[in-house]
């Protein structure tokens, strides 16, 4: 499902006034960097005036070459201050912007750190990426360009109008009739552009996501030969984006030609007015120069206008896509026991626990077992039976919905699960590893220093020592795309000396490996044994030599547990338990007979 959907629709208002309180602390530089720009303007606008005096005082009396180099000299300096004012501007603009990026981006990282596991099932991974990156982007736009763009169309426009009517108000009122058109124009503009944008934005955010999860799944697809198949997937969402790409120049193509007509048309009536009333006598020819000049200057900020109402639609969107994931509520860590003095015993006991994703599925329904500290509790079913969702309740990945877990006597919900997860070790079937170096891999699991000895110690005890040794740089190679490849069995038995390092209480074993040799299988197992030594251990698996070591094994089926006991116990009994034995055993006699023929040969 798309992270697009619980969107909350804002006001332009409400959203805009949310968008300028990122700016927080850095408030005052802003507004002191705005008042900057407004005095550039003024700057730039007080230059008609000097050429207005300079035509009618200097020019047409004939005055000489000194008033003319004394109003150079004023032009010069006034260019120099607008220099200088446009720097403070600049510069405090572009501080301002980047600090405010700064902090959206690390409040959203650190929120998406926060965030629910079932928030994260929702949504898609790309998508996050391109609210954190793209939309964050367009809101370091919206202080960098946008708004000082509206003050100096807004400061330009308001002196230019003053300069304007103190020179001959009668024009002036003349030259802006035009303004309420152009701004009704604009805010039409303002509202299609926000539409288009947005499902521009969407759609990208699906190709990202596309993207993501194609290369992420690069080898499921050429396993499956399925290139041509993904490329025309692709392509059709290309193809989509361009459709909505082009609808969105299409608003802005549109826009622009309108915009020049009206202001030409506006700039044609003044010039033919104005002229009239300069051979008229009623205005300087000065003034007449300096008015259509600042006419001009007049035209530019309302046509400027429709683009960064534009422009500020499109902050407006990637503001509300990234509000709706700051709005999501965080998982809640702290609450509960969570004290750093609790040392967990590993009793545990399931009391007629239900569960489910959703309301009304219940995936778990039913389950009680005890398991004693120390114990191995093995657990086997068919794919979607519901064992990694039992597993995923001990450290609150997702709460029980119904009945009770007894944690060394206590209700699982009074441990905070920060607690929890630190002292639950989990080693899955397919370990991620992060591009980091090997022994950054090792230690990641504690937030501790630990000793090169240490590290050492719990990569021999995974049987992982060795080969660690054989790569180029040791302890300090780098894994995945910048460095080694791994192979599952390596990845894995990593895993478990990240485990191992971590020193949990409570492990959860996903032994589902099957796709490996039998040596690597052999080193897997002692790993695992040694792991496993002294600590409640829940072990996901499906061979017989594996489930045999548990003291109870619990057979799920459709979220319930349909038979329990130990290896012993469950062959003595008919059901899947026996089945799978059977299978398994029957299927080694072969494979031995056909060693022992191959070697007879
Ligand atoms: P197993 O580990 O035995 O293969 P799971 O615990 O993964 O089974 O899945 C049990 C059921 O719960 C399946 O029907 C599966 O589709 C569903 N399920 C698993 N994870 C999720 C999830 N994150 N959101 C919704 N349903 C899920």
């Amino acid at each position: 499902m798309s992270i697009q959907k619980n969107k909350p629709k804002k006001s332009g208002w409400n959203s805009l006034r949310g968008l300028f309180s990122l700016i927080g602390a850095s408030k005052t530089l802003y507004i002191l960097s705005i008042l900057a720009l407004a005095v550039t303007v003024a700057l730039e606008m007080s230059g008609f005036l000097v050429i207005r005096h300079v035509v009618d005082k200097v020019i047409i009396i004939k005055k000489g070459i000194k008033p003319l180099a004394f109003w150079a000299g004023i032009f010069l300096l006034a260019s120099l201050g607008r220099g200088f004012f446009s720097y403070l501007h600049g510069k405090g603009k572009a501080r301002c912007a980047e600090t405010v990026t700064r902090q959206i981006r690390n409040g959203l990282y650190d929120h998406m750190q926060r965030l629910s596991f079932s928030y994260h099932d929702r949504s898609q991974t790309g998508e996050l990426v391109q609210r954190a990156t793209s939309d964050v982007d367009e809101i370091r736009r919206f202080f960098a360009e946008q708004i000082p763009a509206v003050c100096q169309i807004l400061f330009q426009f308001s002196i230019n109008l003053a300069i304007l009517l103190f020179l001959e108000w009668r024009l002036a009122l003349l030259s802006i009739i035009i303004v309420p058109v152009v701004g009704g124009i604009s805010s039409w503009f303002f509202f299609r552009i926000f539409e288009a944008y947005d499902s521009f934005q969407d759609q990208e955010g699906h190709m990202t996501a596309r993207i993501q999860e194609n290369l992420s799944g690069i080898r499921v697809v050429r396993a499956f030969a399925r290139q041509k198949w993904e490329i025309e997937q692709f392509r059709e969402i290309n193809r989509e984006q361009l459709k909505r790409g082009l609808k969105l120049t299409w608003w802005n193509s549109f826009y622009w030609p309108f915009g020049h007509i009206l202001c030409g048309l506006q700039f044609c009536l003044t010039l033919l007015i104005g002229g009239y009333m300069a051979i008229d006598g009623a205005i300087s020819p000065g003034t007449f120069i300096a008015f259509s000049s600042l006419v001009n200057s007049l035209i530019w900020p309302m046509q400027e206008l429709g683009r960064t109402m534009a422009e500020l639609s499109k902050s407006h969107v990637s503001y509300q896509r990234i509000r709706v994931i700051l709005d999501e509520e965080q998982e809640d860590l702290i609450s509960g026991n969570s004290s750093d003095e609790i040392h967990l015993k590993g009793d545990l006991e399931f009391k007629k626990v239900k569960f489910g994703y959703t309301e009304n599925l219940p995936v778990l329904q039913d389950i009680s077992f005890s398991c004693p500290r120390g114990s191995k509790i093995a657990l086997l079913g068919t794919t979607g039976s519901g064992k990694t969702t039992l597993v995923n309740l001990l450290p609150r990945f997702y709460d029980y919905t119904g009945g009770e877990i007894l944690l060394d006597g206590e209700p699982l919900k009074n441990y905070s699960r920060h607690m929890l997860r630190r002292q639950i070790g989990i080693v899955e079937q397919e370990p991620f590893l992060f591009s980091m170096t090997v022994r950054e891999n090792l230690t990641y699991s504690v937030d501790r220093k630990v000793s090169q000895e240490e590290v050492e110690a719990a990569a021999k005890a995974a049987s992982i020592h060795h080969s660690i040794l054989s790569f180029p740089e040791g302890y300090d190679t780098m894994v995945g795309e910048k460095g080694v490849s791994l192979s599952g069995g390596q990845k894995q038995r990593i895993a478990i000396a990240r485990t191992l390092l971590k020193d949990p209480r409570i492990l959860i074993l996903d032994d589902s490996t099957s796709a490996v040799d039998a040596d690597t299988e052999a080193r897997i197992k002692k790993a695992m044994n040694g792991l496993m030594k002294n600590r409640t251990t829940f072990l996901i698996a499906h061979r017989i030599q594996t489930l045999k070591q548990a003291d109870t094994i619990l057979v799920l089926d459709k979220g319930r547990i349909v038979q329990q006991g130990s290896h012993e116990e469950l062959i003595r009994r008919d059901g899947f338990y026996k089945d799978v034995f059977r299978l398994q055993t029957r299927m080694e006699e072969e494979l031995q007979e056909e060693l022992q023929a191959a070697g007879a040969v």
